[in-house]
């Protein structure tokens, strides 16, 4: 799968690959890259985007958990983060894009497996101006990159 996918697509296309398939160790070469270090890349959500300016923000490792970042990491991690918010500040001021900065982890939900999101630990950047999450979603979000 390749290009920019809508998030139904994507899903759907996530739960026909093995069960220990990486949608991040896997697609390695294929994101387009903002910025990264030597822990982290910051990259463009061009699969399944919640939301236009949507960015993902991955270790470079495959870990799970962010009790397993080295403090190396961690630091690198915020270091990018700080960057990307100055970027974001600038993007949303610019495109006169409404919102704030909305920044959060999502992880797989193991239990009842309705979240077929990667269990690569990842974090999700995105302008949001809503009240309830499933307001946000957005089909036409693939359609706007950074
Ligand atoms: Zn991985």
């Amino acid at each position: 799968m390749k290009g920019n996918v809508p998030r139904n697509q994507y899903e759907s296309w996530l739960k026909t690959m093995p069960a220990d398939y990486c949608a991040f160790c896997d697609i390695k070469g294929e994101q387009k890259v903002i910025e990264e270090n030597e822990g982290w890349v910051w990259v463009v959500n061009r699969r399944g985007a919640y939301l236009p300016y949507q960015t993902l923000i991955i270790p470079r490792r495959h870990i799970v958990e962010l009790s397993e970042c080295t403090p190396e990491e961690l630091t690198l991690m915020q270091e990018l983060i700080q960057e990307a918010t100055q970027d974001y500040k600038k993007l949303m001021e610019e495109k006169k894009v409404p919102g704030k900065i909305m920044i959060f982890w999502r992880f797989r939900d193991e239990s009842t497996r309705k979240n077929k999101s990667t269990d690569h630990l990842h974090l999700n950047l995105m302008p949001y101006k809503g009240e309830i999450f499933d307001h946000i979603l957005d089909p036409d979000a693939h359609l706007t990159n950074f």
